[in-house]
């Protein structure tokens, strides 16, 4: 779905995207590009993530094409570890749109909030085409921005009753604990042993460098989607579960070097093979959970055609809505 801009630039800010974006909308788009992706009708080009030696700044570009939806563009951006100082996310990114008829840039849009919500929506699509339908106790690790955004997804998926919750920094749980609340849900903060005993799906969202979920605390059944893990060197999980669960990837190429696969394919404990696009069970060529007793895992990397998926549907939407005007370029 191409932003559908004839005669202009769009440019689409943050507080935009904030107002025009929901999240079945989100949900829909990352949804419909990793079926596509597994098709073979959307690819994702090489990921270039660089140290810019000034502000410590990481900066790079994530982009590619989804020919299903006719969706051509790249997310720029990175990491300002100072940002927070200077009363800014450290976290900035933009999304650029081009016509694929024509190379034309369509639009410019706000990165930072579509981030959070593509990234709760690829968790989302997990659970729903992964968990147990029975599922009812939600277990979070990790506590920091986009904490929030997973569990209102993940709420949105099952009959959950019950969030329990762990954070190495304990001190961060509050915030979850007060959306749980917002949603209607008992909250409970746990050790990770009592949530891997509880949990009937667990969402890992920390920047952990090390496993902090280990293989034999999970029980039969549960789905766990490892969102983390984005970069060479984190890690949120035993490797071990990979031999245990039934992996899935948002993309596997990716998600072999810098997911959290990394670790099991390292150290030999799956192959390659052992990994299934998520799109593939949305497709229907892959059946997904096959019974109450497995476990599922899925490795959501974070790919730039969710945010080019997305930035597109906000762009639309905007338009739609008569809140910005094309600029001739
Ligand atoms: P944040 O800085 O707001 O929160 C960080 C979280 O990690 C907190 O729960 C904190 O307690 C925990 N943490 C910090 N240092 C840790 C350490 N050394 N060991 C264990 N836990 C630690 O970050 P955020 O914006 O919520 O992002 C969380 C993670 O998600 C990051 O690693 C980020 O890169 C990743 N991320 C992934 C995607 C994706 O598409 N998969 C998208 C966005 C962010």
């Amino acid at each position: 779905m191409s932003a559908n801009t004839d005669d202009g630039l769009l440019i689409v800010s943050e507080e935009i995207c904030e107002q025009v974006i929901r999240r079945p909308d989100a949900f829909s788009a990352v949804e419909a590009v990793f079926g596509a992706m597994a098709r073979g009708d959307a690819y994702n080009f090489p990921v270039v993530r660089e140290a810019i030696g000034h502000a410590d700044a990481l900066y790079g570009f994530k982009s590619g094409f989804d020919r299903a939806g006719m969706v051509l563009g790249v997310k720029a951006g990175g990491y300002w570890p100072g940002n927070m100082a200077k009363g800014l996310t450290n976290h900035q990114s933009t999304v650029c749109l081009f016509d694929p008829d024509t190379g034309r840039l369509t639009a410019l849009v706000g990165g930072n909030y579509l981030t959070a919500l593509r990234t709760a929506a690829s968790s989302a699509v997990s659970i729903a085409h992964l968990a147990r339908k029975d599922a009812r106790v939600l277990g979070m690790v990790g506590a920091g921005h986009q904490s929030t955004f997973q569990l209102r997804a993940a709420a949105e998926q099952r009959d959950f009753e019950r969030v329990v919750a762990w954070n190495p920094h304990p001190d961060m749980l509050p915030r979850l604990a007060a959306v749980a609340e917002e949603l209607g849900l008992a909250f409970e903060a746990v050790t990770p042993e009592e949530l891997g005993a509880e949990a009937d799906v667990i969402i890992t969202i920390t920047s952990a460098f090390e496993p902090l979920i280990m293989a034999d605390w999970i029980k039969p059944g549960t789905h766990i989607a490892c969102m983390g893990t984005d970069t060479k060197g984190k890690q949120e999980v035993d490797p071990a579960l990979f031999k245990s669960a039934t992996v899935f990837a948002d993309e596997i190429a990716q998600s072999i070097t810098i997911g959290e696969a990394q670790h099991a394919i390292a150290s030999g404990l799956v192959g390659e093979r052992d990994l299934t696009a998520i799109g593939a069970v949305i497709n229907g060529t892959h059946p997904g959970r096959r019974s109450a007793e497995e476990i599922t895992l899925f490795d959501g990397t974070g790919v730039g055609l969710q945010d080019l998926a997305v930035a597109s549907v906000a762009a639309r939407l905007a338009r739609e809505q008569g809140l910005v005007t094309p600029v001739a370029l």
